[in-house]
């Protein structure tokens, strides 16, 4: 992990760890996070999405604009708001709330890079604070699947891949010629079957695009965060279905040929969760012992769903922000039940497979 990766993660943890540890109670600080997921819609069809095969239903759910300038507002200021979906870019006011935010937060944003176009990304520059402590738009998350016709596979659109690509050519442009460093950059994959063999081509697309970081992203089986609807107990207390994976071999020699190239390359290539390679190759080979890990997320970070409900990462609304205050869904009874279920479990066996996930190296006795 880079510098400010690292120091990111002291934060996170330092916030999460004082409360997890001695507030009883399940309260927690004021979070660093919060996830805003601003609709469910999307553009592309990927074959991994939970949300495709129920966007026509769940597309009727998005907020107004109005009611999602509401919501900012009540966000802690010191809050970092991450824009989220389904795929933001299919709003057309996604510029405008991004505006409304950066007054006060720090944010992000995670996007499939398909809508960019040069307005979009003009728009996203000025956006950009001179300092990453500074309010603004702080990073642009991409997700690209895979290189050429494997990606427009995954996506399952025809010429997904030539359109992202020729919008990151044109970010790393515009933000040369504006002389900024900010938003930083990240490629976002998640590691599946279709695109394990075309690693290290991902780590050179992040490397030609100028790209501050390339994150794979472990694959994620849990069906549970729609953010609309309550998820039962069982949700997380059940482990997630078995990844379908059948490339191990070449997993183990793409991740050989990653630390290599982590040694060389000028950006930060990163995992997500943040795993040693062998855990890696045990979570694709269905072999994770859960009880080696732990989790602090839901004391740091928050989820909003598309129809205002606060969520810890399973879908439990904690309060609808519509009519609530931040605290009273963020401390509210429902999220404190949560946290105080999670510490005395450690982790769910539903947790397997989580980004957030903690790799606490060995088993417990
Ligand atoms: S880009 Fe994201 S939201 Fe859209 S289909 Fe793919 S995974 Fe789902
Ligand atoms: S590891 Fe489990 S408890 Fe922690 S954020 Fe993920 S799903 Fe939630």
């Amino acid at each position: 992990m880079g510098y400010l990766g690292r120091l990111y993660h002291l934060i996170d943890l330092s916030t999460a760890l004082v409360p997890y540890h001695f507030v009883k109670s399940g309260r927690a600080f004021t979070p660093l996070r919060v996830a805003l997921m601003v609709t469910h819609r999307c553009n592309l069809r990927c074959a991994m999405c939970m949300i495709v095969e129920r966007e026509a239903e769940l597309r009727e759910k998005d907020l107004s604009t109005n009611e999602l300038k509401l919501i900012l507002h009540k966000i802690p200021s010191r809050t970092l708001i991450t824009f989220t979906g389904g795929e933001p870019f299919v709003r057309r006011d996604i510029i405008d709330l991004m505006h409304h935010a950066s007054r006060n937060h720090r944010i992000n944003v995670i996007t499939n890079g398909v809508l960019l176009n040069d307005e979009k990304i003009s728009q996203l520059l000025a956006l950009a604070p001179k300092r990453v402590f500074q309010k603004g738009l702080i990073l642009v998350g991409v997700s690209v699947q895979g290189i050429g016709e494997v990606h427009d596979a995954v996506v399952r659109v025809k010429g997904a891949f030539d359109k992202v690509r020729a919008n990151l050519l044109k970010f790393r442009e515009e933000r040369k010629k504006w002389g900024k460093s900010l938003p930083l950059l990240d490629i976002k994959s998640v590691i599946t079957d279709e695109n394990v063999e075309q690693m290290d081509k991902l780590v050179d697309l992040a490397e030609e695009m100028g790209a501050d970081f390339c994150t794979f992203q472990i694959v994620n089986t849990q069906d549970s965060s729609y953010g609309i609807e309550d998820v039962p107990e069982e949700a997380y207390q059940t482990p997630p279905p078995p990844v379908r994976f059948t490339k191990i071999d070449a997993l183990r020699t793409q991740l050989a040929k990653i630390e290599e190239r982590r040694k060389k390359v000028p950006f930060e290539i990163r995992f997500n969760p943040i795993l040693p390679p062998e855990e890696i190759v045990k979570r694709y080979q269905n072999a994770v012992h859960i009880e080696d890990y732990g989790c602090y997320v839901p004391w740091s970070t928050a989820h909003i769903g598309p129809t205002g409900n606060l969520f810890p990462c399973y879908s439990i609304n904690c309060g609808n922000l519509l009519e609530k205050s931040f605290d009273e869904a963020w401390n509210g009874p429902v999220f404190r039940e949560f946290r105080r279920k999670l510490r005395e479990a450690e982790i769910f066996p539903g947790c397997e497979g989580c980004c957030f996930i903690s790799y606490r190296g060995k088993r417990k006795k």
